[in-house]
């Protein structure tokens, strides 16, 4: 966790500001103890179910972290086969991986059935080619979307009825059609919501729209409730309520499990959740601007690397690392890729000098993952804390990078027309 003493912050009693040092800037920086925290939590709160945790690699897939994750017990869910990849090379057992794709191609999930995962299908086509295929010799689990609304922004939500996700509840007699013509195994129901998921009620709503799926169902071995999260990025944010959650929605299960005639496994696929709060994004003021209507802080980072805040207007708190106890002033935070680039608007920071090092909260999850090479720019170093001891997960990237797969043609063929 983030600590501030004697002016200077500190993650696992080492100083961010030593990090920035050793590593250089911009940095991406993770919270073993954090990630381990929120794991728990979420375990915690369903330890009376055969509760399972697939995490969402595509919030932070850095194989240091996969592998972690995988020690602590948890199973992993992906949504292409580069990911499925990624998760074997870290070590995830097949039958532990959940491919959950959406508009991939055919090959691509005959792929993922050749290296034994789980395959989640949302759409009605798919399902049928699937069937065509591999009849009830390869079971797979279906993605339901239940119509309910989860809360939050509408990039993220994925339950409303234009969604392009999961196939409709009201779809589900053409549905067990399909299953019932090729003789196919259902072995999971699966339904995810987005993100920002608030309270419990909406889950449950939910929950109890697949519950009645399910009936239809005998040969289910689990039912996945994805993710949908949420965590605070504001002081005063309002977050899912997960002991509550793990209350109301264990009961609600055994009474379906009791309804069903066995228990099934109850799992989630958490990414924000899990990394989001142990993530710190470290980059250096390179101007102060002062024009007629603000204060700008330019920073040696930009969209390229942390895009939520363009993306989806995310908010995150930044922190002055060099100058804790400065005094108050009003910044826009901004970076420098040639187009709009901003972090932050208008955001109350203790005095921003040029070469201070800022640090954005929550940069755990789609930070690196949707970080580019726009502007030619280099991606970021990443760090892991774990223990008390911070080691270097990826190198941050050099030229060779951004040259490495690109070919040139001799100018005798460009001029060859111009005789
Ligand atoms: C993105 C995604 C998740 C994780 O969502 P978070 O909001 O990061 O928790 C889980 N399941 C599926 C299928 C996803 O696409």
């Amino acid at each position: 966790m983030l600590e501030l003493h004697d002016n200077t912050y500190t993650l696992q009693h080492i100083p961010i500001a030593d990090l920035a040092e050793r590593y250089g800037l911009p940095l991406y920086i993770y919270d073993a103890d954090t990630m381990k925290r929120q794991y728990d939590n979420l375990t915690n709160a369903f330890s009376g179910l055969k509760m399972k945790v697939k995490y969402a690699c595509k919030a932070l897939n850095n194989l240091a972290i996969l592998s972690m994750f995988r020690a602590w017990g948890s199973g992993l869910d992906t949504v292409s086969i580069q990911e499925v990849e990624l998760g074997l090379r870290a070590g995830f057992a097949p039958q532990d991986i959940i491919f959950t794709p959406n508009c991939v191609s055919f090959e691509e999930i005959q792929q993922a059935v050749a290296l034994g995962v789980v395959i989640n299908i949302d759409n009605l086509s798919v399902l049928e080619k699937f069937g065509n295929t591999y009849s009830g010799s390869y079971p797979c689990c279906v993605r339901i979307n239940p119509h309910i609304l989860a809360g939050g922004n509408y990039h993220l939500q994925t339950g409303h009825i234009d969604s392009k996700f999961g196939i409709s509840v009201y779809q589900l007699r053409h549905l067990l059609r399909i299953v019932k013509t090729y003789s196919m195994k259902i072995n999971g129901l699966h339904m995810h919501s987005g993100s920002d998921i608030l309270d419990a009620g909406v889950f449950l709503q939910g929950a109890e729209i697949i519950f009645d799926a399910a009936k239809n169902f005998p040969d289910l071995q689990f039912i996945d409730f994805g993710s949908g999260f949420k965590v605070p990025y504001k002081d005063d944010d309002v977050v899912t309520d997960i002991p509550d959650l793990g209350r109301k929605l264990t009961e609600s299960f055994r009474e379906f499990c009791a309804d069903y005639g066995r228990e099934l496994e109850i799992w989630f696929e958490p990414g924000k959740y899990l990394v989001s709060e142990s993530g710190y994004f470290l980059v250096k003021t390179n101007v102060i601007k002062q024009t007629v209507s603000t204060v700008f802080a330019g920073v040696d980072s930009g969209q390229n690397h942390l895009i939520r805040p363009m993306f989806y207007d995310a908010y995150h708190r930044i922190i002055n690392i060099s100058n804790p106890s400065g005094t108050p002033r009003v910044y826009s935070v901004v970076g420098y890729i040639c187009e709009t680039d901003t972090f932050a608007w208008d955001r109350r920071l203790p005095e921003v000098r040029e070469e201070d090092t800022l640090c954005f909260l929550n940069a755990g999850a789609y930070g690196f993952t949707m970080s580019s090479n726009y502007n030619s720019r280099f991606r970021p170093a990443e760090v892991l804390i774990v223990n008390g001891q911070d080691h270097l997960i990826r190198k941050r990237e050099t030229m060779e990078d951004i040259l490495r797969n690109q070919l040139t043609i001799d100018e005798k063929i460009v001029f060859a027309g111009d005789k």
